[in-house]
Order: structure tokens, then sequence, then C-alpha cells
């Protein structure tokens, strides 16, 4: 079987291209992750989705332990701040930011999870990472690319002959086009803070320019150069060491392409004086809801964690995972717009897959059918990825339908679709003894044809909330599984 070329859309070049990585045995993967002041909204969501969707890819085409994905967590900004002073006004400043980002990060992360995306190989903390930071800013004042003025350290971007190389925008669009106000102290209206002083009450730590805190630009400068070249640079081959500090691939949603990626390309280059930070740069595109831009005083402004937990989307919660391929349907880089009548959708589609997968029992080794990984390896095109997905469901509904259902199953867990169905999940490894007995009594029962003490079993484990399920394993044995009733 023939290893699908991987072709991305590059935000860069503006073209499709063949994935090479710099390093086939360390494949470098960086998205700007959150920050965390609140709950993530679905639109936070697309990117944590789509990026899941890439790492998957790539640890299938690579092998799982050849592929590095980092995701920060951005646990120092302003908002930050903000909203620490709002909710805890009696704490002291730094306890109270502990608070909100401490809560918002262990969100986050159960959010992803419940979405069925992986745990990022390292999700680092801004916070833990002012050094890497504070060595890049001195490397930029050193080189000439950043100066001091009015207590703040800024980018000059004049500095750099291609800034701007990512948007498509040069410096004058900006002066014309912006209306940045022309702050006195900047040499261009474009130049942007690395570092800036934080007064006593405020976040901040010592610097060769006076206690202060970072911009938030260099936080994944700092990052990706960390765990991406910095502490895994002994492992990577020769040819990665002929570009030192650039990595595979950069993502992000759409709105981060200017000014953030532009200003983390403008600070790694130019610290170290290289051509590239990342060779391909990925931008999904922006969510909006039922037909509108999405936000609070619209009153459509929706989180994770409501589509989840509460009832406030049409009335009831919605699985992670039929958000998950609700998100998936429409290609990554075009807009979605997000309704009621999409979750239905996939989530109905979702039941018709895992109807048709049900029974198969999978091997930890068990992959994806190369049909989808084919289209998943175009750019992304999960969309095309359901076509083959229902071509596969219907064999599987066939008769003779045993190893398209093995493979639908397998395809569906490879996917990310596994994590809240009992049908494909390895749940039945971690059941409760007295679960174990009550099935094996039951199937028994069935067996013996004493259909009364069977429905006695399933009517009493209803009781304490357990549904069970019956269906016929690879050998055409009677087998059942139970799941918790919702
Ligand atoms: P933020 O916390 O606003 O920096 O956003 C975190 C990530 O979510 C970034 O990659 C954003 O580009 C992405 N993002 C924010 N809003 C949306 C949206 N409405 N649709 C898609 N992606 C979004
Ligand atoms: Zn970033």
């Amino acid at each position: 079987m023939t290893t699908p070329q991987l072709k991305l859309y590059n935000t860069l070049t503006r073209e499709k291209v063949d994935f090479v990585p710099i390093d086939p045995a360390n494949v470098r993967v960086y998205v700007c992750g959150p920050t965390v002041y609140d709950f993530a909204h679905i639109g936070n969501a697309r990117p944590v989705i789509v990026f899941d969707v890439l790492f998957r890819l790539l640890r299938h085409l690579y092998g799982a332990e050849h592929v590095t994905y980092v995701r920060n967590i951005t646990d120092v900004d302003d908002k930050i701040n903000a909203r620490a002073l709002r909710d805890f006004p009696d704490l002291p400043l730094n306890e109270a930011i502990r608070k909100v980002t401490e809560k918002t990060e262990t969100q986050f992360i159960a959010d992803a999870r419940a979405l069925g995306c992986l745990d990022p190989t390292v999700q680092p903390r801004a916070t833990d990472n002012i050094d890497q930071m504070q060595a890049l800013i001195a490397s930029l004042v050193q080189r000439g690319h950043a100066y001091v003025a009015d207590g703040e350290v800024l980018f000059d971007v004049k500095s750099m002959p291609d800034y701007g190389a990512l948007s498509g925008r040069n410096l004058d669009d900006n002066l014309a086009g912006a209306r940045i106000a022309v702050e006195a102290h900047k040499r261009n209206p474009a130049d942007f803070v690395l570092w800036k002083q934080s007064a006593d009450h405020e976040p901040g730590w010592d610097s060769p320019w006076g206690r202060g805190r970072p911009g938030w630009h260099i936080e994944c400068s700092a990052m990706s150069e960390r765990y991406l070249w910095d502490e895994i640079q002994d492992r990577l081959s020769p040819a990665a060491h002929e570009h030192p500090h650039a990595f595979d691939i950069h993502g992000g949603g759409l709105d981060l392409i200017f000014p953030h990626h532009e200003n983390e390309i403008a600070q790694s280059r130019c610290a170290h004086g290289t051509h590239a930070m990342a060779n391909i740069w990925m931008h999904n595109g922006f969510l909006q809801v039922e037909g509108q831009k999405m936000s609070k005083s619209l009153g459509n402004f929706i989180t994770i964690n409501d589509l989840l937990e509460t009832e406030k989307f049409g009335g009831r919660k919605w699985p992670g995972e039929v958000l998950r391929l609700a998100m998936l349907m429409t290609h990554y880089r075009e807009p979605i717009d997000f309704s009621i009548k999409r979750l239905e959708e996939a989530e109905a589609k979702l039941r018709d897959w895992q109807r048709a997968a049900q029974g198969a029992a999978l091997a930890d080794s068990d992959g994806p059918d190369p049909s989808v990984t084919r289209e998943l390896a175009d750019d992304l095109g999960f969309h095309r990825a359901g076509v083959a997905l229902d071509l596969i469901a219907k064999k599987a509904n066939r008769d003779d339908g045993a190893p398209a259902r093995h493979c639908l199953a397998a395809t569906l867990r490879f996917l990310g679709f596994g994590q809240d169905t009992l049908l494909l999940s390895d749940q039945n490894a971690d059941e409760p003894p007295h679960l174990a007995a009550a099935i094996a009594a039951r199937l028994a029962a069935l067996n013996g044809k004493d259909f009364a003490k069977a429905d006695a079993i399933r009517t009493e484990l209803a009781d304490q909330g357990i549904a069970l399920l019956d269906y016929k394993d690879e050998a055409g044995a009677r087998q059942t599984k139970w799941e918790i009733k919702r």
C-alpha cells in the first residue's frame, strides 16, 4: 500500500504544496493556543479540532512517536489581569490571576478532550517561558532589530526588509489603511511591543529593561523555539541543522495572520538571522453562528461548555463528538455557519456510521481505511473523507459486511469519534465486576431461551442507569455491550 503524499495549503506562498518535513523522524508543529481568561467559545474549538486531525494524520503517516505538537497556553495578558481584578477584587493580583488562569486552563483541556482531541505533545505556559522570551528580546536588541523607548522594548519593523510577507501587507499599507494611532515613542507606527513595563500592582518579571511583562507575539516565538528546537536539537537530523530554529508547520485561525503571525515570524527570524520560522503556515476559516458574527451583545455567544453541559443551544446537550463532526463537515479553510440544523445533521450522520460499525472488536494496531486518509492527505479534505466513510458504511450494512464494519470502526476511532460510543471504546476492559457477571448471566439466559430472566436482568441494570446493547461479533456469536444511559 502506498502512502499518500500529504499536500497542504501554505498561507505564506498562497498555494497547495507537497509537505516535506525537515526531519521526517521529528515532524514539528506549533499551534497558537488560548488566552486563558474565560471559557473557550465554539469558534476557538475550530483550530483545536482541525489541528487535531492534522496531528492524527501526521502520526499515521510518520509514526506517532515521530511527531511533536506544541500548543501553548497564554497565561500572561492584560485581559487576564482585568478579569482577575473583576472576579477576585479582594485577593492580591498575582493570586487572583493564578485562580483565573488555572481554572480556565483546566476547563480548556477538558473541553478539548471532550471534543475527541488528543492532548498535544507539549502544552507550555507563557509564564514558564519568560527567560526564553527575554533571551530572544536581548538578541533582537543586540542585532539592531529592537530598541528601547518610553520604558518599552519595541520591534523595529523597518529593520526587516521582507516584513509583511505572510499577510501580503507592506508598511505603507499599514500607514495608509490601518489607522494605527501614531504613538510618539515609536519609530514607525507598525513597531510592536516585545516588553513593557509593569506598574507595581501589575504582574511583572525583572529584566534588563526593568520590571515588566512580555508582549503577546514574543510568547509564541519563545515557546515554539524552545520545544521544537532547543530541547530536541540533539536528536534532530543533520539536515535539520542546516535549517536552525525552523520547524515544519505553524497553525491558527485566520485572524492571527496579521499581526500575530507576521510578528512571530519577524521576531523568530531576526533573532537568529534565519530565512524561515516555519515552512508551512496553515489557517482555519472563521465560524459564525446562525449567520452572524458571534458576540456577547448579539446574545449568540456560545462556549464549548454551553454545548456540552447546558441546554442553551437547541434546548439540549450535545455530545462532543457531534460538535466535532459538525465542525469537520466544512473544509477547514472555508467559513462555517454554525446552527442547530448542522448539529442535527452531524448527529444523524455519526449515528449512521456508528450503527454500521457496531460490534467490531478493534485491536490497538487497527488503522484507518486508505480511502479516508487519501482525502485527508489532500489539504485535510475531511468533507470528502465523509463520502468515503458513507461507502464503507454501506458495505458494512450488507449481510457479509463484517470486514467493512471492522474497517469503519477503526477509521472512526482514528478520526477521534470513539470516546462517546460504547461500540468503539475499550470501556468493557474496565467494567465493574458486578456488571460483567450480570451480562454473562443474561447471555446465558438468552442462550437457554429463558427470556423472562434475561429481561429481568436488563431491567435491573436499566434501573441503575445502564443500557445494554446486543450485537453479533465477527464470528457471529451474540455479544453484549453496555453504556451509561444519557
Ligand atoms: P483567541 O483566544 O481569541 O486568541 O483565539 C484562539 C484561537 O481561536 C485562535 O487560533 C483564533 O484564530 C481562533 N478563533 C477565534 N475565534 C474564532 C472563530 N469565530 N472561528 C474560528 N476560529 C476562531
Ligand atoms: Zn502565536
